[in-house]
């Protein structure tokens, strides 16, 4: 019998290319479909030169390279996407257009060549500012930037889809990813790719706020094992995506000066407007679907310095 065939869109990405190297650990064939503006081909190098995996250079808005890729397929992972919240009011559009619309016409394929179901990687962004933590996936939706809403817009076609079309879809809350292979560089770079970034080059850290505020910390291979869960039949609807932890950013940058012998001191400026207070998992709902985290925030710090 021959191998399942996956689509993964944005497979080049931080996240995109570890579950890509899992699946085909797992005997899938896989399919990458990414226009590497945020993706990285070298991080696909070795599973392209050593598995069956096939690379596509192209956009998620192109729809003739969508349909070729969508129509032989059985799955699809769709993690495309523009990833950042402060690109998003500038070009608010352009993120509605690669996350939502983008996301209709591939939900639209998917239901047309009947894929056994669409996985959807949304966001944590999407509950917004929450009074009671932790948050669950009963929890309303407060979408505080262009991004969330075009991620409540794209998680919603695919619910329509499910409970109208017939297509099986599956959405994933992500909440602060982080792990080896992130990017550390970029003005758009998360909080602890560009903590470890500064610190191990000597430079404090900077803290918007008093460093109280929470954030859910997951690895990137704990939300690569939730994804590849929601493969099984027994997962639709909508899953956390966390640790089911709460670290404050202060905790955070005591660790990282720990774990690298670093006397720096963070620096405190002033909290930025539509920044999140409190986010934290609730994450019942995915453990019963098999998932587990299991890297410590710790450990999984000290992982990514030493990769450096
Ligand atoms: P990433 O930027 O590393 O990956 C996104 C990938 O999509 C990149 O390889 C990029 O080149 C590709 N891409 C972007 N626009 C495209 C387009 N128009 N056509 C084709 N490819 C395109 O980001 P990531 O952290 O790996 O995020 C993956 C998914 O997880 C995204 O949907 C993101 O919104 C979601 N997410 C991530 C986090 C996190 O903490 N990293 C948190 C919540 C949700």
């Amino acid at each position: 019998m021959s191998a399942e065939t996956i689509v993964v869109t944005g497979g080049a990405g931080f996240i995109g290319s570890r579950l890509c190297l899992r699946l085909c650990d797992l005997g899938y064939s896989v399919t990458i479909l990414d226009n590497l503006s945020t993706g990285q081909l070298d991080r696909l190098k070795p599973m392209l030169e050593h598995s069956g995996a096939r690379f596509v250079q192209g956009d998620i808005r192109d729809k003739a390279i969508l349909e070729r890729i969508i129509s032989g397929a059985d799955y699809l992972y769709h993690l495309a996407a523009s990833i950042s919240v402060a690109k998003s009011i500038v070009e608010p559009l352009t993120t509605l257009d690669v996350n939502a619309s983008a996301t209709l016409e591939i939900l639209r394929l998917a239901a047309k060549y009947e894929l056994k179901k669409v996985v959807l990687a949304s966001s944590a962004a999407v509950y917004g500012d929450v009074e009671l933590m932790p948050v669950n996936e009963q929890t309303a939706l407060n979408p505080l930037s262009p991004y969330a809403i075009s991620k409540v817009i794209a998680e919603q076609y695919a619910q329509l889809f499910n409970d109208f079309a017939g297509m099986p879809t599956v959405i994933l809350r992500f909440f602060n990813v982080y792990g080896p292979g992130q990017d550390s560089t970029s003005e758009y770079s998360s909080v602890i790719p560009k903590f470890i970034h500064r610190v191990t080059s000597g430079q404090p850290p900077i803290i918007f706020g008093d460093g109280e505020q929470t954030r859910d910390f997951v690895h990137v291979d704990d939300v690569v094992s939730a994804t590849i869960l929601a493969l099984g039949e027994n997962a639709r609807g909508v899953f956390n995506v966390g640790s089911g932890e709460a670290a404050t950013l202060n905790h955070l940058t005591w660790l990282l000066l720990d774990i690298t012998g670093n006397s720096l001191s963070p620096v405190y400026e002033a909290e930025r407007l539509g920044d999140i207070r409190h986010s934290v998992a609730d994450i019942n709902k995915v453990r019963n679907i098999g998932y587990m985290p299991v890297v410590e925030l710790r450990s999984g710090l000290e992982q990514m310095v030493a990769s450096l």
